[in-house]
């Protein structure tokens, strides 16, 4: 029905209209930007403009990678391009079984699951695992997607101040001893670029029988010698029950996965409604996230050069005395302050060709707009400085330095 203005949702509509409207006139939109063409792995042409790309999770700069993009198109001449519905009921394809087992060998777990998404991954996982009557901690910067899950699964949910473990035990102590519970966490946060301290998180479990469930979006590919993730980082294989990862970051195709036991598996494939309920992952984007998971392994040098370009660009951000928060990842957000500030910061390197974005509130707190830029194994050591270069001029027109 059209014309319709005088009711609650109709004006929620116009009110956020109004917000987008006011953003564009003030030139400050920089969001659903066309990207018309991929210049290699580090650039981006953009209306007509070829611009250095600082907003990108494709860390170890693998989309477009050969036998990538040959293992998806095999697929589709193979499988065509659906999956005739949920697997459950409609079958399931060689090749999720395929790329299931190759996310269990990555990850050294008995077993994994995928999803259609991230997203409905954290969903699945967590409201399959806990309901009415059991707790939820949650790190309070967590992403919407595991926010969401713990919403959705009923259970007492509970918020622990950000990476602080003192406050985690007390929230545990808090819980009835004998009730289930689950500790869930970011490997590396997305909007901070900043680690869980796995240690202390997987000592308080253990000593108040919590299990643990990370979700490491940012962290495969990113952590670790041979980019397996954060257990990798912190030598501490086995530390996690339900680890956790997308396939639309590092890994260049699009779902999600849960590893850990086979029992925890076997629930989750028996028990998860976005399973049960939901088509799996196309055959080419399967197919082309398990071969991403075999370069991986096949060329270890992208990890290295992403650990060198991070350190690179960060160290030199801290240098020029930008605030970078606690980052030690291929995410530095760039502390600018008011929000108005980052739009200025972003539009001074927008317009030098360098594709960052701004985080304002109410993603992050009022006070900490941020400039925020990812580095991959992709960008040259000219491309960065080149950035480096315009962020320098930016911070300081923008009163960031
Ligand atoms: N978890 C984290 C930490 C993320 O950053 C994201 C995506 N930004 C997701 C989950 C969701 O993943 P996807 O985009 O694959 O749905």
């Amino acid at each position: 029905m059209t014309g319709r203005t005088d009711d609650k949702i109709s004006q929620r509509l116009q009110a956020w209209r109004a917000r987008v409207d006011e953003t564009k006139a003030a030139d400050f939109y920089f969001y659903n930007q066309p990207i018309d063409e991929l210049c290699g792995g580090s650039r981006v042409m953009v209306r007509g403009r070829e611009m250095l790309m600082f907003a990108s999770y494709s860390y170890l700069g693998l989309i477009g990678h050969p036998k990538i993009s040959a293992a998806a198109k095999a697929a589709v001449d193979q499988y065509g391009t659906g999956t005739h519905g949920v697997r459950l009921l409609a079958g399931s394809l060689r090749l999720h079984t395929e790329l299931e087992e190759t996310i269990a060998h990555f990850k050294k777990a008995e077993a994994a699951i995928t999803y259609s998404s991230g997203f409905v991954t954290n969903v699945a996982a967590i409201t399959a695992l806990v309901g009415r009557h059991d707790y939820i901690f949650s790190d309070k910067i967590n992403h919407a997607s595991i926010v969401e899950g713990c919403i959705l699964s009923g259970a007492n949910f509970i918020r622990f101040k950000h990476n602080d473990m003192s406050d985690l035990e007390r929230c545990l102590q808090k819980a009835e001893s004998d009730a289930a519970k689950l500790v869930v966490v970011d490997a590396v946060f997305s909007m901070d670029g900043d680690i869980i301290n796995l240690p202390e998180v997987s000592a308080l479990c253990r000593k108040y029988s919590a299990w643990l469930m990370v979700d490491e979006a940012h962290s495969v590919g990113v952590l670790g010698a041979t980019g397996r993730g954060i257990e990798e980082h912190f030598g501490m294989e086995g530390a996690i029950d339900v680890k956790m990862g997308t396939l639309s970051k590092t890994i260049p195709s699009v779902g999600g996965y849960i590893a850990g036991s086979h029992d925890l598996i076997n629930l989750l494939r028996h028990a998860s409604r976005p399973y049960i309920f939901s088509a799996a992952i196309p055959p080419a984007q399967a197919a082309a996230a398990k071969a991403a998971f075999e370069v991986i392994l096949e060329e270890p040098w992208r990890i290295t050069k992403l650990r060198e370009n991070t350190d690179h660009f960060l160290g030199t951000l801290k240098e020029m005395g930008f605030n970078t928060l606690y980052s030690e990842t291929a995410i530095v957000p760039i502390i600018c302050g008011p929000d108005e500030r980052a739009f200025a910061m972003v539009a001074h390197c927008q317009r030098d060709n360098v594709f960052a974005l701004p985080v304002v509130s109410p993603a992050v707190p009022e006070g900490l707009a941020r400039l925020r830029a990812t580095v991959t194994a992709a960008h040259s050591p000219d491309e960065i400085n080149r950035a480096l270069e315009v962020m320098e001029q930016a911070g300081k027109a923008a009163g960031v330095i």
